[in-house]
């Protein structure tokens, strides 16, 4: 048996640690963004906001350019999934483009950590307590950051590949 946050969300904070295998995919429709967002602390609810949707948007558009995007989140739980974006594309070939262009770039100051998830909807990953204001930041699924300001002008755009 698998383990079910790596199933869930790709990820697990036990990491290679964990009792249960985290088999690697050389190939799938969703990528992960490891910790690209740096944590930035001691600013207003606003700036960090501000700052998230300015990642989101941000990563969103390196990724638009391969394809027809279905689902994406960015993970803002204070664990080891905080600042983790996920993209989920419609066809593999844009997967596949997208880790290949952007594997080895630079993301603030840091080279992109970037890998295929095991899940084929991001939505199982989504922690449902959450939504509800029901959780805490340890939960091991994935707290998405709300980019409603966003997310609907990106999505739209991204609309012209459908
Ligand atoms: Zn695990
Ligand atoms: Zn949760």
């Amino acid at each position: 048996m698998t383990c079910e946050f790596y199933d869930k969300t790709g990820c697990c904070k036990h990491g290679h640690n964990c009792s249960r295998p985290h088999p690697a995919l050389e190939l799938s429709n969703t990528l992960i963004f490891e910790g690209v967002c740096p944590a930035i602390r001691n600013v207003s609810n606003i700036l960090q906001v501000n700052f998230w949707n300015n990642v989101y948007e941000d990563l969103f558009l390196r990724c638009d350019e391969f394809g027809f995007i279905q689902d994406c989140a960015l993970s803002i739980n204070q664990n080891h999934l905080f600042g983790t974006f996920f993209v989920q594309f419609k066809n593999l070939n844009d997967a596949q483009k997208c880790y290949e262009t952007l594997k080895n770039q630079q993301y603030a100051g840091k080279t992109l950590k970037l890998r295929f998830g095991p899940m084929n909807t991001l939505r199982k990953g989504v922690c449902i307590k959450n939504l509800q204001k029901r959780c805490n930041d340890e939960c091991n699924y994935i707290h998405q950051f709300d980019a409603r300001d966003v997310a609907k002008e990106l999505f739209a755009y991204n609309d012209r590949w459908r």
